[in-house]
């Protein structure tokens, strides 16, 4: 149709950054009240009060998101809400609405339409939200949600991918690797049921790894407590995708490296039991699983002190020089380069 086809380019070969890169330099922006466009977690609009309203949208697809088969429509509800509550939390914003795009096949009741609504209505009521519209369509190709949430901060607390600093120290709120080690025991009790459909699912005991999956948390805890310390974060991103993706993303955008120490990296016991039961390295699970919803962060050194010790978070490294890599160092001292790893689905 628009494309000639001797001149064909896979999207696999761009991959889903590679695309929106290619796709946003040829996107300009006129109005000054834009401050920032394509590329942090929300979009950022001056009000021209000294706050700003931030703007970002998430999109989950059955089959490639989620798998019905073992995600019940009340968790996904919540969950559809949660991580796009989180991309808020993750320019040091406060969410206040979200729209709610809806593809549905006729596969779909009223009454398991009205379970997704539930789990949308807890994670709205949680975290103070209002759901203030949405669109609803037909979908040939399972459920599709769209959800779109908008949020405030003041101008001068927003907290971009780009700002780190040299020395700055990284830090990284809860602990990783545990959405990814709760997917792991999902789909091995799906293939598990498939093979044996009288078997009982075997999760008793897993709990903590399962409602990281299921029912993740935005981080909005953290922003109060950094508000309340007085820390403005000098950048920050949610970890959607794995700690490896997500600190490449400050190191690019910032333009300086990383280095991040592997022992310092937040595991929980599940998680790390887990992943030995699976053959997994633990740190590799917390590196590029993905969907933890956390938030990575650098803040100057000297603002150090007012979170020491405080247990809803870990300084796992610092910024090191202009344009030097991001690195991970292990207790023996030795430095391996942190490639990208960001989910391709294409
Ligand atoms: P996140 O993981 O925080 O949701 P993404 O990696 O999905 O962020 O997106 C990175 C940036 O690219 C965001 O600014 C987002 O708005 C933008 N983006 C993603 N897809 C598109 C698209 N199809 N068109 C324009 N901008 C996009
Ligand atoms: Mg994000």
């Amino acid at each position: 149709m628009f494309e000639n086809k001797e001149n064909r380019t896979e999207l696999s070969e761009l991959g889903e950054f590679g695309l929106i890169d290619h796709l946003a330099k040829h996107i300009g922006l006129s109005h000054p009240s834009t401050l920032k466009g394509i590329g942090d977690d929300a979009a950022v609009i001056d009000q021209g009060n000294g706050q700003v309203t931030l703007v970002t949208t998430d999109m989950l697809t059955e089959g490639v998101h989620f798998d019905l088969g073992y995600v019940p429509l009340k968790h996904l509800g919540y969950k559809a809400i949660s991580v796009n509550l989180s991309d808020i939390c993750a320019m040091n914003g406060r969410p206040a609405q979200v729209v709610v795009g809806l593809g549905l096949s006729n596969r779909f009741s009223l009454e398991a339409v009205e379970e997704l609504y539930a789990g949308m209505k807890l994670a709205c009521e949680r975290y103070n939200v209002d759901l203030v519209g949405g669109d609803t369509t037909t979908s040939r190709a399972g459920l599709v949600l769209s959800i779109t949430a908008i949020g405030t901060a003041a101008k001068n607390k927003v907290a971009y991918r780009s700002g780190a600093q040299e020395n700055d120290i990284i830090i990284l709120s809860g602990d990783l690797g545990g959405a990814y080690m709760g997917l792991q025991l999902l789909e091995r009790e799906k293939e598990v049921f498939k093979a044996n459909p009288s078997a009982q699912p075997d999760l008793e005991g897993f709990d903590y790894i399962l409602e990281r999956q299921l029912k993740p948390e935005p981080r909005l805890d953290i922003v109060e407590l950094l508000d309340s310390l007085g820390i403005i974060p000098t950048s920050m991103i949610d970890v959607s995708d794995g700690l490896a993706s997500e600190i490449l993303h400050i190191c690019k955008q910032s333009g300086y490296g990383a280095d991040l120490y592997i022992e310092k990296i937040p595991l929980d016991p599940m998680t790390i039991s887990t992943a030995d039961a699976f053959n997994l390295e633990p740190v590799t699970c917390g590196m590029s699983g993905g969907e933890d919803y956390e938030l990575l962060f650098t803040i100057k050194a000297s603002d150090f002190e007012k979170l020491q010790n405080n247990p809803l978070i870990t300084p796992i490294g610092h910024i090191t020089g202009k344009g030097e890599r991001a690195r991970l160092i292990t207790p023996q001292k030795e430095a391996i380069e942190i490639t990208a790893q960001g989910w391709k689905h294409f």
